[in-house]
């Protein structure tokens, strides 16, 4: 199969960011809707937003799903707002898989292990204490920052075949190298695939961790579709990729992180060290079976999307004109994408909280639904809170059970509108 250059990808616009071939299938088209991840301040409110389509398309060639980028990665990712080492279950995931890695390759202080995206060093910390030498590639500045302060070695540069190359000339090749959440954000797809493989020595493993496809489809998560996730990964597609770049996919498990993702294990084709394991083959029938080996197999998302914005702007309105209120809890990335795409604003919704100390006293994109403290609930007693982070449902239910003292009920979108 041929590989979309960086040359065809300057050139033409709808061109599939893996194989070049021309996008002409619709797979969800959610409107037009800002960046998720600009929480605009007062001062912010009065000078607009900039909206970009949220066009989904499926390649009728290699069946990658994908988003046209409508911002450069170095915008992006400059002043990026997530903290990975916020979260408690993330830092838990996160050293348990270093314990796993370094027992399966016998890892020590003579090994390599580089982390592309390694975010503010969350997880290499972990190998530093274990006197395994690592490396992080980190674009974002404040994030590299983070990292410096933990120890943790990182360079604030994009990763690609230019850097790969220079890596291997001064260090040599790693031993592991990894890279979390960070395959859908890749423009360049093919540059950066190419650079994992230069990057890894002969015997090294390659594990990369991504929200899964067919979760995203089953679940219905369309709000886990914005503009900073450019792919969206069955495995299928990723087995392909790999193959496209030498690389052979010979296990993969599967996480309960971001609503349904896969960890997938990779090492160079010729690596008679690892065989294909049972775990590829079972996960691509499943995909088979969902109908995601053909383009058409991908029809019938859109309608059950269309099914929430009709239930759940159904059920707002009604409650808007019976006099109710209605409190979101959350400001996650994905409430803007479902709340743009279903055309809820502050008079549905009067207002939203977050833990986060960034967002409270900003506005949601787009809607400007405005981000208070948690207490706020207390304080005006809501009839529904809406629970804008579903991932998280049980533990903010149990969080604000009491809501129940005033009467309060939960409104959980996705995957289908729920009421309890
Ligand atoms: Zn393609």
């Amino acid at each position: 199969m041929a590989l979309r250059s960086d040359v065809t990808r300057r050139l033409g616009s709808k061109l599939c960011r893996f194989c070049g071939a021309a996008l002409k299938r619709t797979f969800v088209d959610l409107g037009m809707s800002p960046f998720c991840e600009t929480y605009p301040s007062e001062a912010d409110l009065d000078k607009g937003e900039t909206y970009y389509p949220l066009h989904v398309y499926v390649c009728d060639e290699c069946l990658l799903v994908q988003l046209e980028e409508f911002q450069s990665p170095e915008s992006i990712f400059s002043d990026y707002a997530y903290f990975s080492s916020y979260s408690d279950s993330w830092l838990k995931h996160a050293e348990n898989y270093c314990g796993k890695m370094i027992a399966k390759l016998n890892l020590d202080k003579r090994s390599f292990v580089v982390e592309v995206a390694s975010n503010d060093g969350y997880l290499l910390q972990y190998f530093v204490k274990r006197q395994v030498p690592v490396l992080g590639i980190e674009p974002a500045a404040n994030l590299y920052k983070a990292a410096v302060e933990k120890g943790v070695p990182t360079l604030t540069q994009f990763f690609g075949v230019e850097l790969a190359k220079e890596l291997v000339a001064e260090r040599g090749g790693a031993d592991l190298v990894l890279g979390n959440n960070v395959l859908a954000q890749v423009p360049d797809l093919n540059d950066f695939v190419e650079g994992l493989k230069i990057l890894l020595n002969a015997d090294g493993v390659l594990t990369l961790e991504f929200p899964h496809l067919l979760r995203l489809i089953e679940r219905n998560e369309f709000d886990t579709i914005y503009h900073e996730h450019f792919s969206y990964f069955s495995l299928l597609t990723t087995v392909r990729i790999m193959e496209a770049h030498g690389l052979k996919v010979f296990d993969v498990e599967e996480l309960a992180s971001h609503g349904g993702s896969l960890r997938v294990y990779a090492c160079r084709a010729e690596n008679q060290l690892h065989r294909i394991e049972a775990s590829v083959q079972n996960l691509i029938e499943q995909e088979n079976n969902a109908g995601q080996n053909s383009p058409e197999g991908y029809s019938g998302f859109a309608e059950k999307v269309k099914q929430v914005k009709l239930d759940l702007v159904d059920f707002l309105i009604t409650a808007a004109r019976e006099g109710k209120s209605v409190a979101g809890y959350g400001a996650p990335g994905k409430s803007a994408t479902l709340l743009q795409y279903c055309g809820i604003g502050k008079d549905l919704i009067r207002y939203t909280v977050d833990r986060s100390a960034y967002k409270q006293g900003r506005f949601l994109p787009g809607s400007h639904i405005p981000i208070y403290h948690p207490d706020r609930i207390r304080e005006t007693k809501p009839d529904f809170v809406m629970i804008l982070p579903w991932n998280l449902r049980s533990e903010i239910v149990e969080q604000l059970k009491f809501i129940r003292e005033w009467g309060g009920r939960f409104i959980v979108p996705i995957p289908k509108v729920e009421i309890f």
